[in-house]
């Protein structure tokens, strides 16, 4: 068993790290975002924002060379460490050995439905958006910790008229409360990235924060808005009506309707005003 002493400082982590990699032959890859943590306190603040039990499961998308993975065996019932690098699962299988509450599954996060008490990750940055939006709407969980490029986490809890204020926040929004816990200097991981990073706290809401008619409807629209950011809604409506085909005599009567709100630019809307659109569309239209 490794002897986890030894994981307890940056210098001990930046060596383990070193060795396994070496030893694994793994030149870390840029595509996969395989940046390792060598941070003692990262590793702790992870897991005090899980708030572990000895009854949680706990899936971690990511393990990489199972650094975190090690703490986390120590403090829930069982932990399901999901790596889609088979060169890592080999590590991971040699890191863990004598952990009988870890299982180790070689897939990619993107295509298998997670259901978990917690969920935690130091999110590959190329796949934020997508695993945010997968663990969302195709997963279940209590709470995650994730780690995400700061540029990308501010957009989670930004506030409407922002210019962090997209797409991704009326979704994060929609679905769960985030919150912010820790920015991360690149000097975290190895490599270094070279970006900062920041960790979030995610609760999925048990009920929406205001009634959709048809969730997926309400994404389309979100969506085909948020590409007219700046436009005022009048002029992305007309736009985003003629590539969604909505009929001309339905869109004018929408117009109508939202007749208060047509001045504003896109990113000035509240999330419930993206809903009021939505669902005024939908039944113009269904
Ligand atoms: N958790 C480890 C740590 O903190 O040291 C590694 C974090 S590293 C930022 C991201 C890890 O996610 C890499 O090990 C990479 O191979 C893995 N990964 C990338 N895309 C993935 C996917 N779609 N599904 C599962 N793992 C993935």
């Amino acid at each position: 068993m490794i002897d986890k002493k030894f994981l307890r400082t940056r210098e001990g982590l930046i060596r383990f790290t070193l060795r396994m990699l070496k030893k694994h032959g793994i030149r870390p890859q840029k595509s996969l975002g395989q940046h390792f943590l060598v941070d003692p306190i990262l590793i702790d603040v992870i897991i005090d924002s899980l708030e572990l039990s000895k009854e949680d499961i706990v899936a971690e998308i990511g393990s990489g060379l199972g650094t975190l993975t090690l703490f986390l065996a120590e403090k829930c019932k069982k932990v399901v460490a999901i790596e889609i690098d088979r060169r890592l699962v080999n590590a991971l299988h040699e890191v863990l050995k004598g952990y009988d509450n870890v299982e180790i599954m070689h897939a990619d996060a993107l295509t298998i439905s997670i259901n978990a008490d917690k969920i935690t990750s130091n999110v590959p940055y190329s796949i934020s958006s997508r695993l945010l939006e997968h663990l969302l709407k195709r997963c279940k969980f209590k709470l995650a910790a994730l780690t995400f490029q700061l540029e990308f986490a501010r957009r989670l809890y930004a506030s409407p008229g922002t210019r962090d204020y997209s797409r991704i926040t009326i979704l994060a929004n929609y679905y769960s409360i985030v919150e912010k816990v820790l920015t991360i200097p690149p000097s975290s991981f190895l490599p270094s990235p070279k970006v900062y990073s920041q960790l979030v706290k995610i609760l999925p809401r048990e009920v929406p924060p205001f009634k959709v008619k048809d969730d997926e409807f309400f994404f389309r629209i979100v969506r085909e808005l948020f590409t007219l950011r700046n436009k005022t809604l009048r002029r992305a409506l007309i736009i985003a009506g003629k590539n969604m085909k909505i009929p001309s005599e339905v869109l004018k009567e929408a117009l109508r309707q939202l007749e208060p709100l047509l001045g504003l630019r896109v990113y000035m809307l509240r999330p419930i005003d993206f809903a009021q659109i939505a669902n005024l569309l939908f039944d113009l239209t269904h």
